[in-house]
């Protein structure tokens, strides 16, 4: 291969920053790669196509390898037959894409959510192959989804589903091949049907096929709060730079899920103001801070954040722009945009979701001086912590709270801290620095291993 190790810490600069306009979409992908690599639609794997683009280009890589880092290396789309509770048959479509494996298996999360389709499954895989990178877990970047809206359906429904889509889906997935954990629509309890689907299949109980399960079947302490405990050490980390602490900024999170939530309530632990949090329904707002434990109570008591007495409404958009010091996006994809970037506020956007940002609103973020953590950084808690509950499902020894607690700082602020001296040292965002970081890691692998045939 033509390439030769290019270190990320003297190829960025390479050329100047475009700006404006985002590319057209054929042209983030080289021509010598297939149909899977290119965007349909100007969704999130065309932000994560362009982005990847961006690093190819500062790191120097000849189009072989843009084409194979742009490709997933497997995929699968399964049709799901679920009996309803009223004896009807609905059918959905779900994906497992394996973006890539060269430092190890496929790690990444299940979706289930309407709008799923595999174009979203294979940006979503991307980005878990560099940000496994970035924080050197041994793994590559997986993720599942399925079209369907968890809310409408009973339990027992959720459980068919999820335990037709393992089946269909088995030969992929093992702790030593692609390892699942929980997504937007999908917990605990659905990683615990699908370690139950698969070890039966296989005669014997094997835990660590997923991550974030309950404690009672392998799960790990920590697992639960990891991402949203990332977030904070990565927002920490960043506002640090500024001469600032927590406890002199103010927050908003939108998304109050596993992530939003969990991330809501340790900014406040730490001292931070959560000023506005919302959810798919809307948004509350209240100068000087909410205070999240009774936003918890009115959440667990009414579904949404909407209608808690202690704060103002607030529009699901608005939170976006209002004035705050960090601006937390805990949803989905694609909400920063570049209809709405030159409005924020915020200084610090750390990105707890997955895809957040557009490319095009990355650079006028930029161009205004506000600090994006990236996700693939910023939301590395919750791999991490996976890992570590990987690991000790695989020895069946288990650490404590405390021990999953440090060593989660530990690799965060560390991981933090290398991207943030590539951002200085090349003068890039810290996105471009972490893509640097991790596409550079991938490649390496692929180099050494070399191609076989
Ligand atoms: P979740 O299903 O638990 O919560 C999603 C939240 O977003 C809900 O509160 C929902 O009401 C809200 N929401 C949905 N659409 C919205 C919209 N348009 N505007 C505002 N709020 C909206 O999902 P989660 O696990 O918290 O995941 C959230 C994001 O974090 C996703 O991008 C996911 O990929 C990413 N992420 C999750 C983990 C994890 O460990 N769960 C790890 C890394 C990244």
């Amino acid at each position: 291969m033509a390439d030769t190790a290019v270190d990320p810490t003297t190829a960025a600069g390479r050329e100047p920053r475009e700006h404006s306009q985002d590319p057209p979409l054929a042209d983030v992908v080289p021509d010598v790669a297939p149909d899977s690599a290119r965007p349909t639609h100007a969704g999130p794997l065309a932000t994560a196509q362009t982005q990847l683009a961006g690093a190819i280009r500062r790191l120097g890589f000849d189009e072989g390898m843009h084409a194979m880092l742009a490709t997933p290396r497997r995929e699968i789309n399964v049709a799901i037959p679920l009996r309803r509770d009223d004896g009807t048959t609905e059918l959905f479509h779900g994906f497992r894409v394996q973006h890539n494996v060269s430092r190890g298996p496929g790690k990444g999360g299940l979706r289930y959510h309407p709008s799923v389709d595999v174009d979203e499954v294979r940006a979503l895989a991307m980005w878990m192959t560099w940000k496994c990178a970035v924080v050197e877990l041994p793994y590559g970047g997986a993720k599942g989804g399925v079209a369907i809206d968890p809310r409408n359906y009973s339990t027992a429904e959720l459980e068919r589903v999820t335990r037709r889509y393992t089946s269909e889906i088995m030969p992929m997935i093992g702790p030593e091949r692609d390892i699942m954990a929980p997504d937007i629509g999908t917990d605990a309890q659905t990683m615990a049907w699908v370690m139950d689907t698969y070890s039966v299949n296989r005669g014997y109980t094997i835990p660590g096929v997923v991550t974030g399960k309950p404690l009672e079947v392998g799960g790990s302490l920590g697992r639960a709060t990891a991402t949203s405990q990332g977030v904070v050490h990565a927002a920490s980390a960043a506002i640090r730079e500024q001469g600032l602490e927590l406890s002199d900024v103010r927050v908003a999170v939108q998304g109050f899920g596993k992530v939003g939530s969990h991330a809501a309530a340790i900014f406040g632990q730490s001292g931070a103001r959560v000023e506005a949090v919302s959810d798919q329904y809307g948004g509350v707002h209240r100068s000087g801070g909410i205070d999240v434990p009774r936003l918890l109570d009115h959440v667990r008591e009414t579904g949404s954040v909407v209608g808690f007495a202690e704060a103002d409404p607030l529009g699901n958009a608005d939170l976006l722009t209002l004035d705050v010091d960090v601006l937390v996006p805990a949803a989905v994809e694609g909400v920063l945009t570049h209809e709405n970037a030159d409005q924020v506020k915020a200084r610090w956007v750390v990105e707890g979701a997955n895809g957040p940002t557009t490319a095009r609103a990355d650079e006028i973020l930029a161009d205004r001086g506000v600090v994006v953590v990236p996700d693939i950084l910023a939301n590395a808690g919750g791999v991490v912590v996976s890992y570590f509950e990987w690991v000790q499902a695989q020895q069946a020894y288990w650490w404590t709270e405390t021990e999953i607690e440090q060593r989660l700082a530990e690799r965060m602020l560390h991981a933090y801290d290398a991207v943030a001296e590539v951002a200085r040292r090349e003068q890039v965002p810290l996105r471009d620095a972490a893509l640097l970081i991790g596409v550079q890691r991938v490649a390496q692998a692929h180099r050494t291993r070399g191609l076989y045939p």
